[in-house]
């Protein structure tokens, strides 16, 4: 039997405010544990919350970047339960009124196919404090599990997809665009790693051709790229084995194990909570007019699509070139520095997509902890376009660069003395001293037949070259060598 996947997205991305969604207390990283929590965040009996008026519009630039409907009413919800991360018994959050409706996202797939997925919509609320499992005891050295209420409050932006996608690839795309939508709007730092952005996963799978959903199971915080693609192809083949031997797929909330990489049951349907959503009373509803929508629409950065279509109509780039640096905001703003400082698009995406990314790779960094600068490049582009440096030597000074032996790569050129020499008198005097040394090659030379010498002449160049050490300027060494050469016939 031919199955077929069907994936859809819950993404939370944190939201990149000072303060917290409800109460004035920092939102900053990696402070020690509950140093960053208010009476507000600890639900204290007597303290009221209060909007934070920048979630508020960084959700609504989300669905303006996505071309979602914005609600000009939006509700808070409480979403009861209890857990020790949560003090305040519920979660307040967005369920009947969620303040940005259907939107659409366009991915492009590894293959540079187009893939349409709609968002079903998107919702604010506060994230929950962190269970600390690891390594904590009392004085009588039983173990405990402490809890972290820094997190409390901090604000998420819930991003809901319909279940468009139809393999892990397409899932790591949409994954992959709505963290190139929300760093390019600035409104999430997006860091994966520090869970600034997660996702729950929703799996199921059918007979390819039928078009009833499979029952889904629902993995719970993954939060990589690589994470989300294993989950699904564990999960896949977990559930097409289970049916094809016979038993049904449960709806169920399930972990993604990374060390095991595969994922296990958390809770199914019949243990499932029951929330008893309500309106929150202590919030009113946020109610926005079209000025304040089209004030913040104005406002908007171009974003992803926007500017791969520049790159590749205005600039010239392939749109392979123009989807890769266009993919992130980091990465398309150290492309169009290197580009305005060396005036030449194609160079610059050749040098950033080259050179540059193989470096960072090799080294795991992100393009914003480059050793070397964007203007620190481009001045290198610049100097191979004006002939200073062949294109060999500008590696070497990249490299000299990355390892900061210098400030410049004027400043190298000039300390390991990569200047090519463009001074015809001078390349002359090496050939002349080259040919002088190769007589045997030079009979073969005039004795060959006029089609061969072609060919012939490399041996020539390469001594030129390496009597220069890398610095005569290829193209001279070529045409004068041809010259004195054919003066010999
Ligand atoms: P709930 O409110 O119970 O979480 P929703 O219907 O809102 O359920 O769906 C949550 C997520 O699951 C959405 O992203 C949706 O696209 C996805 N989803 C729903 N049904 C399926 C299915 N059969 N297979 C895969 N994903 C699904
Ligand atoms: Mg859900």
């Amino acid at each position: 039997m031919q199955w077929e996947t069907v994936i859809g997205l819950e993404v939370h991305v944190q939201l990149a405010t000072r303060s917290k969604i409800f109460s004035g207390a920092s939102t900053a990283f990696g402070a020690d544990a509950n140093t960053q929590a208010c009476a507000v965040d600890l639900g204290m009996p007597g303290t009221l919350p209060v909007v934070n008026e920048q979630a508020v519009s960084m959700a609504v630039q989300f669905g303006l970047g996505v071309n979602a409907e914005i609600a000009k009413t939006s509700v808070f919800d409480r979403k009861n339960y209890f857990y020790a991360d949560l003090p305040k018994g519920y979660q307040t959050s967005q369920m009947y009124h969620p303040i940005v409706g259907p939107g659409l996202l366009d991915v492009t797939l590894d293959d540079g196919a187009a893939k349409r997925i709609r968002i079903h919509h998107a919702h604010l609320e506060e994230d929950a404090g962190k269970s600390l499992h690891e390594s904590l005891s009392d004085d009588s050295g039983r173990e405990m599990t402490g809890v972290d209420l820094n997190r409390a409050g901090t604000p998420l932006l819930e991003i809901v997809s319909e279940p468009d996608m139809r393999s892990a690839k397409e899932a790591t795309a949409y994954l992959r665009a709505i963290h190139a939508i929300v760093t390019y709007l600035g409104i999430s730092d997006g860091n994966m790693a520090e869970g600034s952005m997660r996702c729950d996963v929703n799996v199921s799978v059918r007979p390819k051709g039928q078009d009833a959903f499979g029952t889904r199971a629902e993995i719970k915080n993954v939060n990589s790229f690589r994470f989300v693609e294993r989950a699904v192809a564990f999960e896949v083949e977990r559930q097409i084995e289970l049916i094809e031997d016979g038993g049904t797929v449960v709806q169920e909330t399930r972990l993604y194990d990374p060390d095991r990489d595969e994922t296990r049951s958390m809770r199914t349907k019949e243990e499932a909570n029951d929330y008893r959503y309500f309106p929150c009373p202590d919030l009113l509803p946020i109610v926005l007019d079209q000025a304040y929508i089209d004030t913040l629409r104005d406002g908007l950065p171009e974003l992803p699509d926007a500017k791969r279509g520049r790159f590749e109509s205005q600039l010239g780039l392939s749109a392979y070139d123009a989807g890769v640096l266009a993919s992130s905001r980091e990465m398309a703003d150290y492309f169009e520095e290197v580009m305005h400082v060396c005036d030449d698009a194609k160079q610059a995406a050749n040098w950033v997509q080259g050179e540059l990314s193989a470096a960072l790779k090799r080294e795991h960094l992100e393009i914003s902890a480059s050793p070397v600068s964007a203007r620190q490049l481009g001045e290198l582009i610049g100097r191979v376009k004006d002939d200073t440096i062949s294109g060999k030597a500008a590696k070497q000074v990249f490299q000299a660069l990355w390892d900061g032996q210098g400030e410049s790569a004027d400043e190298i050129i000039e300390a390991k003395g990569l200047k090519q020499v463009t001074d015809s008198g001078a390349i002359e005097a090496m050939i002349d001293d080259v040919i002088a040394q190769s007589p045997k090659q030079v009979t073969q030379y005039v004795e060959a037949e006029p089609d061969k010498r072609g060919k012939m002449i490399g041996y020539f160049v390469g001594q030129v070259m390496k009597a220069s050490r890398g610095t005569a300027n290829p193209q001279q060494v070529n045409q004068l060598l041809k010259e004195k050469l054919d003066a010999q016939l």
